[in-house]
């Protein structure tokens, strides 16, 4: 964000006095505290500045260090997957259902024997396999799950805000992330989820990028 030549003076009296009241500021200036208030909002706003009640104003480290939209843009799914949890195809709906608790996951994949996704398995997948009243124990997760190639799944390279619209146009909660093996099929090495683009937003809101390396 630019900041007005006013603003920039604002910042370097409270840096050197603060913390100092609205009034101290506006002596400093030769202006009055109303002019001031505009921009003392502002820089309180965008968190350059901190403000206590009978204390006044205090400089607070940041300075225009927030995360530039071009770098937003350009985030990758790799530096913020998770660990992806994993059932055979023909594992039973019943242990589906303890993996999704045990795990604490909403989403689970479902693997071949050669270990290649073969589909997926929603909460609500599992609701509706449950209500049936039928064994959930010989129901093989292979009958219920959404199989591929019907899965959206992506990269590690892809871009993270691509990956979040997927997340929206096809209302889905979570994304494999995949490595492409030999005939279209797939290895699943992450898992991206709504979950994954919340952290990502509280993650810019305190400007803290990842240095590399997963985050769960
Ligand atoms: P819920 O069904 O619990 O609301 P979702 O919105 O994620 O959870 O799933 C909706 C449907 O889409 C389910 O039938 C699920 O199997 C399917 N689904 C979930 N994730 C994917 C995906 N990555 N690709 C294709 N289909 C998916």
């Amino acid at each position: 964000m630019e900041l007005t030549g006013r603003q920039e003076r604002i910042l370097e009296i409270v840096k050197n006095e603060g913390p100092i009241t609205g009034e101290q500021i506006a002596e400093h200036l030769s202006l009055t505290r109303a002019t001031l208030r505009p921009d003392l909002a502002i820089l309180t706003m965008v968190g350059f500045l901190g403000a206590r009640p009978r204390v006044g104003y205090y400089y607070t480290g940041k300075t225009g260090t927030e995360v530039p939209m071009e770098q937003i843009k350009e985030l990758k799914i790799k530096e913020y997957q998770s660990i992806p949890v994993v059932v055979g195809e023909s594992d039973s709906v019943y242990d589906a259902i303890s993996a999704m608790f045990l795990e604490d996951v909403g989403t689970l994949f479902v693997v071949d024997e050669s270990s290649h996704l073969a589909g997926v398995l929603s909460r609500k997948d599992l609701l509706r396999a449950s209500i049936g009243n039928q064994d959930l124990e010989s129901m093989p997760v292979s009958i219920i799950m959404t199989r591929m190639p019907n899965i959206t799944v992506c990269k590690k390279d892809d871009l993270l805000i691509e990956v979040a619209s997927h997340l929206i146009e096809r209302q889905i909660d979570a994304i494999p992330v995949v490595n492409e093996k030999e005939n279209n099929r797939y290895e699943v090495v992450g898992r991206v989820t709504k979950t994954t683009m919340t952290k990502v937003l509280v993650h810019l809101i305190h400007s803290e990028l990842p240095q590399g390396g997963k985050r769960s």
